[in-house]
């Protein structure tokens, strides 16, 4: 007899309201299974709220999720990106391409699709970032080597039709829903807020499980501006938030809450790990995230650390004192 083989995550479509559907799609990286798109009723098709990374095979788990929802990639009127992460615009030109549609984004992810189109640089940018914040030789060599073998997840060269800004609005079966610049997790963070019916479409913004990210190097504070972030989503009150991962959600005031608190604990743990003496970065996100820091994670939580380091320091709480690695101390 055959041993059975584990099934492979695929696409998944589901209504979740008369004119939404949440297609869930599948991710390879370990702690985040999955992503979502959504497809918004629009006329005779729709609007897509992003679409997924780019893999062998990634359009077919889209088809899929779509199919399951009675829908087709030709019936994508419009595609917009609530911002530019590659499980979020990785499929944006081949879906722009099939659905002859336009591809509209905040405007700031140069970065990004400086890195898309350059990954070689980028690679060699993350290696210094890594070298200079205290990671040793022979992890990152390891880190290097299984990176180089990756494609990017990015299908093809990102063009973005229109640069989505404050207030700017996508048409649907819904109603209007509204541009809320969000940056923070990433600088071309966008919300799309549907005020009558009290929808809030928050990309990675807000997610049901609270975890954090942001994108370190592109702009000065990245968590003092996700602070701001949550600062203007709270007024919108929205009622259900349809996120980037996981499920949607409900009693959004009280996730709010929970990432303020899940911030100020975090730059807490980054104090103390500086009260005894001057530290790296690399360091620092031993001590605070302890086991979770592996060989694995530790690309993104070094990230996550260089930005509580930065916001602490335009605080006036730690001090840069600069060296070869860097070495970080507390101000206070
Ligand atoms: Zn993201
Ligand atoms: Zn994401």
């Amino acid at each position: 007899m055959r041993k059975p083989t584990r099934s492979r995550e695929v696409g998944r479509g589901e209504r979740v309201l008369p004119g939404v559907w949440r297609l869930r799609l599948p991710l390879p990286w370990p702690g985040v299974p999955h992503c979502n798109a959504w497809a918004l009723a629009a006329g005779d098709g729709i609007v897509l709220v992003d679409c997924g990374m780019h893999e062998p095979g990634s359009m077919a788990h889209l088809e899929r999720a779509l199919d399951q929802a009675g829908l087709r990639i030709e019936h994508v009127r419009l595609l917009v990106c609530t911002h530019a992460h590659v499980d979020h615009c990785g499929q944006a030109p081949p879906v722009a391409e099939r659905a002859g549609c336009e591809v509209w984004m905040h405007p700031n992810h140069g970065h990004y699709t400086a890195s898309a189109d350059d990954p070689e640089q980028a690679l060699a940018r993350r290696v210094e970032v890594a070298r200079q914040s205290g990671v040793p030789e022979a992890p990152l060599r390891r880190w290097m080597e299984q990176r180089r073998g990756r494609g990017t997840g990015q299908a093809g060269e990102l063009r973005v039709d229109r640069g989505l800004t404050d207030g700017m609005t996508v048409a649907t079966d819904l109603g209007e829903w509204r541009v809320v610049e969000t940056p923070g997790h990433a600088p071309s963070h966008i919300c799309l807020h549907q005020p009558e019916r009290r929808l809030l479409l928050s990309g990675d913004h807000l997610l049901g499980r609270v975890s954090l990210y942001f994108d370190h190097g592109h702009t000065p504070d990245p968590v003092g501006e996700f602070l701001d972030s949550l600062d203007r989503v709270e007024p919108l009150d929205a009622r259900l938030c349809l996120s980037g991962h996981g499920r949607s959600f409900a009693d959004v005031g009280a996730h709010i809450t929970a990432n303020r608190a899940l911030v100020a604990a975090r730059l807490e743990a980054v104090g103390a790990a500086l009260a005894g003496g001057s530290e790296t970065a690399f360091d620092v996100a031993r001590a605070v995230y302890g086991e979770l820091f592996t060989e694995g994670s530790a690309p993104w939580l070094l990230d996550k650390t260089l930005c509580w380091l930065t916001h602490l320091e335009r605080g006036g709480l730690a001090d840069r004192e600069g060296g070869t690695p860097e070495r970080w101390a507390s101000a206070a």
